[in-house]
């Protein structure tokens, strides 16, 4: 006979601990995570000037990602360095609050990717600057380089030509759809997403957020996305299915993420007796049984 103690005598195992929630927040960079936008920073480079009219009205006809090779090809005709290029990306600051903001979700257990139509060269400078590099898992943006004649060279993340909402060479939308598939492949789901966002093309990946994610458009007229929000409801009937949560710095973002985090571990909390519950009924049944089959 096992000396063992019988199934009457031990208690139902305690319950685990909450889990930390798993979600999501998506930046995108210009006037999002850094005050300014870096394809405007450095158009008047060493001392170039304004850039020629007939340079700037390409800006309007081409796809940015081309108007933008065009701005680098002036440069280097104008003999603007790698160096021109670093430095004034290395007087870009943060929009205030951000730095607080992309640490505490990390913090708070979340996992953080970039979505921007900027470029590989000047996120990552940025990025390591500031110190933040480590905190996004993934960042997403059209590739660039400088060549060994110092010429910086960029090109599209991805050819689009579904999605009407947003450029040829990158829909965000589909970037953040395509990065939670990935993510839920690998046995990653998360309980919420939030987009954070002030551009015209951080419309379609807000439109895409489900009912229990967080939509960020960042506040005040002199941002796009607040028009194109308004565009998509009055003329096409798109609303947004997510909270909307209107921002003025990276806090107020932190704020809202970590007051619906508070509202999830309390469902968490208040559904933890019930399944205690459950789980003793259960324990008990399954003794009985035992105890009157061993009759
Ligand atoms: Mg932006």
């Amino acid at each position: 006979m096992s000396s063992s103690p019988s199934p009457s005598s031990s208690p139902p195992p305690p319950p685990p601990p909450p889990k930390k929630v798993r979600f999501l927040v998506a930046f995108d960079f210009d006037h999002t995570l850094i005050d300014e936008n870096t394809d405007v920073a450095v158009q008047e480079l060493g001392g170039s000037g304004p850039l020629p009219d007939s340079l700037k009205a390409q800006a309007k006809k081409k796809v940015w990602t081309d108007f933008m090779q065009a701005v680098f090809d002036h440069h280097h005709e104008r003999k603007v360095t790698e160096d021109d290029y670093l430095r004034r990306l290395d007087a870009i600051a943060l929009t205030d609050g951000m730095e607080e903001c992309v640490r505490g979700i990390r913090e708070e257990g979340g996992e953080e990717i970039i979505i921007s139509d900027s470029n590989s060269v000047f996120i990552a400078r940025i990025l390591e600057r500031t110190g933040l590099s480590g905190h996004f898992r993934r960042v997403f943006t059209n590739p660039a380089e400088f060549r060994p004649d110092g010429r910086l060279s960029i090109s599209y993340f991805h050819q689009n030509d579904d999605c009407q909402l947003s450029g040829r060479n990158l829909c965000k939308g589909r970037v953040l759809e395509d990065y939670l598939r990935e993510r839920s492949r690998q046995g990653v789901d998360f309980s919420f997403v939030g987009y954070a966002g002030d551009g015209r093309n951080d419309l379609c990946p807000m439109l895409r957020l489900g009912e229990a994610d967080l939509a960020f458009p960042k506040a005040g007229d002199r941002y796009s996305i607040n028009a194109a929000l308004r565009h998509a409801e009055e003329e096409h009937g798109r609303k947004l299915r997510a909270e909307r949560c209107d921002w003025k710095d990276g806090r107020n973002i932190l704020e809202k993420i970590r007051e619906k985090l508070a509202g999830q571990r309390r469902r968490q909390q208040q559904q933890q007796p019930q399944k205690q519950q459950q789980e003793k009924q259960q324990h008990t049944k399954k003794h009985s049984s035992h105890s009157h089959n061993s009759q």
